[in-house]
């Protein structure tokens, strides 16, 4: 079953044309990565995908549905930002229960789900806490234990490694990688680190000013890069 099709997405902000129409489909249970410098509309092209953004033309389609007109909260996904976007003011534990509770869920599953993620992070101890008490790492995770929470259809994940030091880096992106294996999830993640793009997708996205360049398996791109923008930013021989 397709996860995700995106058909002829454009976007202009004002007189500037920022994605020039990006066609993808994406598998149930795919790991999906979109990279590419700083400014190729990575960052637009999920906002879109979430819905917090709107196209200028195109369609989004999720699970076989067209969610153009779809608020974020019920096309769903669940997103991970690079600045983790929780609430001051509640503690790990409304962090992670604010969506079932706004959708109106029972306690007693809000409190079998919120345990379930916490377990699988790691989050147990720190559920009492506030965002403000906790390191850069540990609200990392629990951004993304909140979105484990809510079960989406699609995982986004934009850039949420690049506010971690290196060694917290290398231990978040292997979190994820268990996430995508245990969950079985279908997750489509923006970074303009090769490494990561290379360790973690099935299939790359090479994005480049606004339009796709190649998409492939890290080793179909590293081995046949489509043209030398490719071949550069993967890092292949020339
Ligand atoms: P990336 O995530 O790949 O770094 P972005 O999607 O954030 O790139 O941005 C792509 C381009 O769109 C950039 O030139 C950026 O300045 C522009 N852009 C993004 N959001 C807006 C906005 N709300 N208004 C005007 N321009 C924007
Ligand atoms: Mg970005």
């Amino acid at each position: 079953m397709t996860a995700l099709e995106l058909s002829g997405i454009k976007k202009t902000f004002g007189s500037t044309d920022v994605l020039h129409g990006i066609d993808l489909t994406v598998e149930e249970g795919e790991f999906v990565i979109f990279v590419g410098p700083s400014g190729c509309g990575k960052s637009t092209l999920l906002r879109i995908i979430a819905g917090l953004e709107d196209a200028s033309e195109g369609t989004v389609r999720i699970a076989g549905e067209t969610v153009n007109a779809t608020p974020p909260a019920k096309r769903g996904i669940a997103m991970v930002f690079q600045s983790y976007a929780l609430y001051p003011h509640l503690t790990v534990k409304g962090n992670m229960s604010l969506a079932m509770k706004q959708e109106g869920a029972a306690k007693a599953e809000i409190e079998e789900r919120v345990g379930t993620a916490s377990r699988m992070l790691g989050l147990e101890p720190l559920l009492e806490r506030r965002p403000a008490e906790l390191s850069g790492g540990q609200r990392q995770r629990v951004a993304i234990g909140r979105a484990v929470v809510r079960k989406p259809k699609l995982f986004l994940f934009d850039e949420p490694l690049s506010n971690l030091d290196a060694a917290l880096r290398v231990n978040t992106r292997l979190e994820i990688a268990r996430l995508h294996r245990e969950l079985a999830a279908t997750m489509v993640y923006v970074t303009h680190d090769q490494v990561e793009a290379m360790t973690l997708a099935d299939k790359i996205v090479v994005m480049n000013a606004g339009r796709i360049e190649q998409v492939g398996s890290p080793m179909e791109l590293y081995n046949r890069p489509a043209n030398t923008f490719v071949a550069g930013f993967i890092g292949s021989p020339q």
